[in-house]
């Protein structure tokens, strides 16, 4: 069976899947998604010994496949080895009552690695299989951890430039510098005088924008995403929640077939939806938990079906998580709607002229597998004080958000919290955590300092991704307002 994927704003635009990884976003502005779900044997007498590799490949292979099997082994092989600290590459640790799934052992320290060490590969192998010639431009807006982990996995890869837009002031100091210092002859990064929302907007306007289109094959170019709108970063994200379960059922912690529950800190929706999609092919999940911030957009429309991102933006301790437009809820409204790319289309399309949608009852309902809840700035640092206090586990905030909602959900099934990053990416909350909520160290230390006193503290020993990262050299100065983000891109593409 071939899967294709369709836009969920016209049924008719139909892709194999090299096609909808290479394109990112579809023509008409709607996402990519399978236009059936494939079948794939969930089998734990097996898979409970199968690799992260192995899990990885019987994932890809199902949804992708207009890869070779051979193909597939191969991008996974190269995606999914040294760069990664330990071998497992998605560990799962006990943690009192419940389970952490730490997914922040790649290249740099956050859970974008998952997919994105992967998403180049698939991404030039697609270029290859359709005969594309053009040069592939990555236009990516990210709230501080996409951006890097999107640079660390296109720099100097053949055919391709990134270009990554930030939002400056709304992401940590560590995750600045390790944007700001990324070599490559083909990375650009620029900062923005905006929030993350105007940088996504933006980038969505410039992927809609017929006549830069024109300009850039003028020019052999073409656009792609590496934003999780791109179904290939996506569909490499259902694997770890496959792989927890197998290993819950290796360790006798669980049954097999008894349901798990997973509490994802959440965004754009990208994580969580990968969880969801893991559900759709049979994986024993009962509740998916939607975790948010002070942002919490989601919350709200989980709890009431009403979507307003009317409100005021936080720039919080969870910069990764400050988002009001959750890109990725459209794959999932357009389910909701059983698959109507019309009322699909109404909803997104009133979101963006009038700030927001109200589902219906009959949607509402369809909602049972998810629940919903957020924590404050003071809920968050009192987490990490208290599991590090209790259970001897550094949390980063973003994790402590989902350790947070757990706790408060405390539902009756096992659940695995889903931990986003390391917590060196964000030493100085983390540091203000464990030391005693309410003390702000943010005039005091800075970032680097943190790193220090927080590895003298919690003996977690320090990532090579932060190794030498104070001291390496400023490569990227460029910062620009919102309305002029265009402009900078056709300069750094010799356009006009
Ligand atoms: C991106 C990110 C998130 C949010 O994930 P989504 O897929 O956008 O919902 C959470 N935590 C960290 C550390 C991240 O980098």
């Amino acid at each position: 069976m071939v899967t294709f994927y369709q836009s969920t704003r016209d049924k008719s635009n139909k892709k194999a899947a090299s096609q909808a990884i290479l394109q990112g976003l579809a023509e008409d502005g709607g996402l990519f998604v399978p236009v059936e779900f494939p079948k794939v044997d969930l089998d734990f007498k097996k898979l409970k010994n199968a690799s992260y590799q192995e899990v990885a490949e019987l994932v890809l292979k199902a949804f992708f496949d207009d890869f070779s099997a051979d193909e597939i082994k191969l991008m996974v092989t190269k995606a999914y080895g040294e760069k990664f600290d330990s071998p497992e590459i998605a560990p799962l640790k006990n943690l009192g009552n419940h389970y952490i799934l730490e997914l922040f052992h790649g290249e740099t320290i956050a859970f974008k690695d998952m997919a994105l060490s992967i998403l180049p590969h698939l991404m030039t192998q697609a270029a290859k299989k359709n005969g594309v010639t053009n040069e592939i431009i990555i236009l990516t807006a990210t709230s501080g951890d996409t951006g890097k982990a999107a640079m660390a996995g296109f720099a100097d890869v053949p055919q391709t430039k990134i270009i990554v837009f930030y939002p400056k002031g709304g992401v940590s100091h560590i995750q600045e510098q390790q944007m700001l210092t990324q070599k490559g002859a083909n990375v650009h990064v620029v900062g923005i005088d905006g929030n993350f929302d105007q940088a996504q907007t933006a980038v969505k306007e410039m992927f809609n924008n017929k006549s830069l289109h024109d300009q850039l094959l003028k020019n052999h170019q073409q656009f792609s995403s590496a934003n999780s709108m791109n179904i290939g970063r996506l569909i490499p994200q259902v694997a770890y929640y496959i792989y927890a379960y197998a290993q819950l059922v290796k360790t006798g912690q669980i049954t097999d077939g008894e349901k798990i529950n997973f509490s994802v800190p959440t965004g754009n929706f990208g994580n969580i939806l990968a969880a969801y999609y893991a559900k759709k092919l049979g994986l024993p999940v009962g509740q998916l938990i939607c975790a948010s911030n002070k942002n919490n957009v989601l919350t709200d429309f989980f709890k009431t079906g009403l979507y307003d991102k009317n409100r005021e933006f936080y720039v919080t301790s969870s910069p990764s998580m400050d988002i009001l437009v959750s890109s990725n809820l459209e794959r999932l409204i357009f389910e909701l709607t059983d698959e109507s790319d019309d009322e699909t289309l109404t909803l997104l399309t009133a979101l963006s002229a009038e700030g927001h949608y109200q589902i219906s009852k009959k949607m509402m309902s369809k909602l049972q597998d998810f629940i919903a809840d957020w924590a404050s700035e003071e809920e968050i640092s009192k987490e990490i004080n208290e599991t590090f206090e209790n259970e001897n586990y550094v949390l980063d905030p973003h994790t402590a958000v989902a350790n947070y909602v757990y706790h408060q959900i405390q539902p009756k099934e096992k659940t695995v919290v889903v931990s986003t990053a390391s917590p060196y990416k964000f030493p100085k909350v983390v540091l203000e955590g464990l030391q005693k909520s309410g003390t702000d160290l943010s005039e005091k230390i800075d970032d680097f300092a943190a790193v220090k006193s927080l590895e003298k503290l919690s003996g977690i020993p320090l990532p090579k991704a932060v190794l030498g990262l104070e001291k390496a050299e400023i490569l990227h100065h460029t910062v620009v307002p919102v309305q002029e983000m265009q402009k900078e891109v056709e300069k750094y593409l010799g356009l006009k």
